[in-house]
């Protein structure tokens, strides 16, 4: 018993040696990425009940040239926890802001960037500034630029939170609430944050229209941000079924890959000039 104890153990830390090994090598991985600019920016459409769409979502992508594609889901945390997020955070700013303005220059409606903010980037004092600099030096309209934040970020330290919201509402920027219903905080502070939109999350999407609990809960949201003045967008749409019943509850936005999968800047071009039939 005592050998078989020993070679678990020996199991263990080869299994947590392979482990620290893997992520001392992606951050290295990262740290290249970020030097030779291997990310690039794929954008989800997000449409209005009317068919119009009305936004994009920004997320990263990043090929790695021996890796191949690496999810964000992946590298992400790992960047927010060595503060790469940072210097990556910038880059898709600036990236997104810029191709916005060549959207919107295309597009007889307007469109409106959604950016993911990280919980670093956002807590960062500079942030502010570097949301002015970059609508300056892109020219996008403040009204065009909607800053995606989770329940956790919005929770956190509120007073200062409430303060930073306010600043960004007043450049005229919009918030939208991500992941909605996946936190465990309470819904006391939706009527304290100046924000915009929820974004429902896709958790209770999947069965929508063959679960009448998670039926419940879609509708009690849009009803819930419908009286607070909120704008609702529904995430993870990915089936006609799905589509149909949301409809029916008279939501505003729908995003998801029945509409749309994140695509390349030229793709979405495409893809604009293309009407589509809800
Ligand atoms: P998120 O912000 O919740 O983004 C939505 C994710 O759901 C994206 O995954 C998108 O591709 C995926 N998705 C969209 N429609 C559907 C659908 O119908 N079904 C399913 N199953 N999935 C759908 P992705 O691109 O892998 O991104 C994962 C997460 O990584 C994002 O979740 C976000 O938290 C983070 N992320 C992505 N880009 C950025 C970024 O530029 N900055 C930061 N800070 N985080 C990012
Ligand atoms: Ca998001
Ligand atoms: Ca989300
Ligand atoms: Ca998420």
């Amino acid at each position: 018993a005592k050998r078989r104890g020993r070679n678990t153990f020996q199991w263990y830390t080869d299994e947590l040696n392979r482990k620290v090994t893997e992520r001392v090598n992606l951050r290295h991985a990262l740290q290249q990425a970020i030097e030779q600019e291997q990310f690039e920016l794929h954008y989800q459409p997000q449409i209005h009940h009317s068919g119009r769409v009305a936004g994009v979502e920004a997320l990263i992508r990043w090929y790695h040239p021996e890796r191949g594609n690496i999810p964000p889901g992946q590298f992400i945390p790992l960047a927010e926890d060595t503060g790469q997020i940072i210097p990556i955070s910038e880059w898709v700013m600036e990236t997104a802001c810029r191709d916005a303005v060549v959207l919107n220059a295309e597009s007889a409606t307007p469109i409106t960037m959604a950016i993911n903010v990280s919980p670093m980037q956002f807590q960062r004092p500079g942030f502010l500034d570097s949301v002015k600099q970059v609508l300056a030096r892109s020219g996008l309209p403040p009204a065009l630029l909607e800053l995606e934040l989770t329940e956790g970020v919005l929770m956190d330290s509120a007073e200062h939170t409430i303060q930073a919201l306010q600043a960004l509402r007043q450049l005229g920027v919009h918030i939208a609430l991500d992941d909605f219903g996946t936190g465990f905080s309470s819904l006391s502070y939706l009527k304290r944050l100046p924000i915009n939109k929820l974004k429902v999350d896709r958790s209770f999407v999947g069965d929508v229209a063959v679960d009448s609990r998670d039926a419940a809960i879609v509708e009690g949201v849009v009803t819930m941000a419908d009286k607070l003045g909120l704008e609702v967008l529904i995430e993870g749409v990915e089936t006609a079924e799905q589509f149909h019943f949301l409809r029916t509850l008279q939501c505003g936005h729908y995003q998801g890959y029945y509409f749309a999968r994140p695509m390349a800047l030229s793709a979405l071009k495409a893809y604009l000039k293309t009407p589509l039939v809800v």
